[in-house]
Order: structure tokens, then sequence, then C-alpha cells
């Protein structure tokens, strides 16, 4: 159930250039209209099927954000750049060449961040730094997918002080690609309920919270 007074409690600490984005997954239509009721107007998801009848039964809000979240299978592609504004997971080239073309045919412009690993993590994906820096020249190329910044996810059992590091790397990372591309990094979608002060303490703009605003998902 979302929690109002947590809600607040969070957002009085965020300095105004965080955006709290709110993770409803396996949550339900009442959670996410409570938390709309508070204030929140961007909800992520990550199974597409489940945002699909979340997000039609919620078409009334026309003025909710919806984040993509989740693992991005080719087959889903179409159904993700149709229903989110943001796609924060992408994780290789060949998805984010087809998120680009599929955007092309339905003119539309969705925003894209790159999931990069910065820490070995054999259960997450995401481009490594060296792998990214491969890849790059193609992806400058993507004119219909707007790639605005960087997502990561932390490997668990870190210490605060080394996940202020590692989630400042991620921001020099962003900083460097800017300034030797032509890609334009300003968003850093980095801070889980877990680690999100460290997060924010390292200049994260979008915070993904889920268990802290709903409580555990079972
Ligand atoms: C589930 C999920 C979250 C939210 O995690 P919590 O620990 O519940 O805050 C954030 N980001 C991604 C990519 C997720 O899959």
């Amino acid at each position: 159930m979302f929690s109002p007074s947590v809600y607040s409690e969070i957002i009085t600490t965020l300095p105004p250039s965080v955006r709290l984005v709110a993770v409803t997954k396996t949550k339900a239509i009442a959670d996410i209209e409570a938390a709309y009721r508070a204030g929140i107007r961007d909800f992520a998801e990550s199974r597409i099927q489940e945002a699909l009848s979340k997000i039609e039964a919620l078409g009334s809000y026309t003025d909710i954000n919806w984040h993509f979240i989740g693992r991005l299978q080719s087959n889903k592609a179409r159904r993700v750049v149709e229903n989110f504004a943001y796609i924060h997971s992408i994780d290789n080239l060949p998805i984010a060449a087809r998120l680009n073309r599929i955007a092309e045919e339905l003119g539309k412009h969705p925003q894209g961040l790159l999931q990069v690993k910065l820490l070995p993590d054999e259960n997450k994906s995401g481009w490594t730094r060296e792998e990214l820096s491969i890849d790059l020249p193609q992806l400058e190329l993507l004119e219909n997918l707007k790639i605005c910044g960087l997502m990561t996810i932390l490997p668990l059992g870190l210490s605060p002080g080394d996940r202020q590091q590692t989630f400042g790397e991620l921001k020099d990372l962003a900083a460097e690609i800017s300034q030797t591309s032509n890609l334009s990094l300003t968003e850093l979608s980095m801070g889980m309920s877990g680690d999100y002060p460290e997060a924010v303490a390292a200049g994260a703009t979008m915070i993904r919270l889920g268990t802290i605003l709903f409580g555990d998902r079972g």
C-alpha cells in the first residue's frame, strides 16, 4: 500500500533537480491512484503486459509519465515505444537501433537511457564502459530515440561509501561521453529504495523507488 507520509518525508529531502519515479510493478491500480493523489506523476513498470493493462486502466490520467525499466525484448519493443515516454533499460545496440526504427515509423521521440554496468554483476545486464565506448559511434547516429542519459543498478552488498563512489563514476562517465560525442547525457537514473540517498548525493536526476513507497512486493 502506498504510504503518503513516507513519500512526503522523502521529497522534503530531495533537491528540486531530482525526479522521483514510483516503481509500481506488481502493485494495484489503487496504489498508483493513491500515489497520484499525493502528487506523483512519474511511474515505472518492468513487465510490458502488466504495464499495458495499467496504462489502459489509468488512461484518464493524461499527465502521467510512464517509464519502462524492465528487460527489453525485441518482440515487445513496439509496445514500449507506443506507451512509454522514458525507456531506462536500453542495454544493447540492436535493441537501441530497433527502438529508434520503431520510433521513426510511429513518429515518436521517446527519451532513452543507456543501462551501464560499472561493476561486475552476473545478474544484471548493461554495457560495460569498454562495450559502450565501442558502440557509441553507432548510438550517436540514432535520431528518433532521444538518448538523454545513463541508468545503473548497483550490485548488492556494497558499503554506502562504495555506492556513492560508483554512482559518482556514472556521473563522470555521462559527462565524459557528453564532451566527446554528440550525445548530451543530462539524466542519471540511479538509486532505488536501498541506495537512493547515496545516488542523490552523487547527482542522480531520477531515482526509482518501489519498496520504500509501497511496501514489499512479496
Ligand atoms: C524493481 C525495480 C526498482 C525498485 O526497486 P525497490 O528496491 O523496490 O525500490 C528500481 N529499478 C529497477 C530497474 C527495478 O526493476
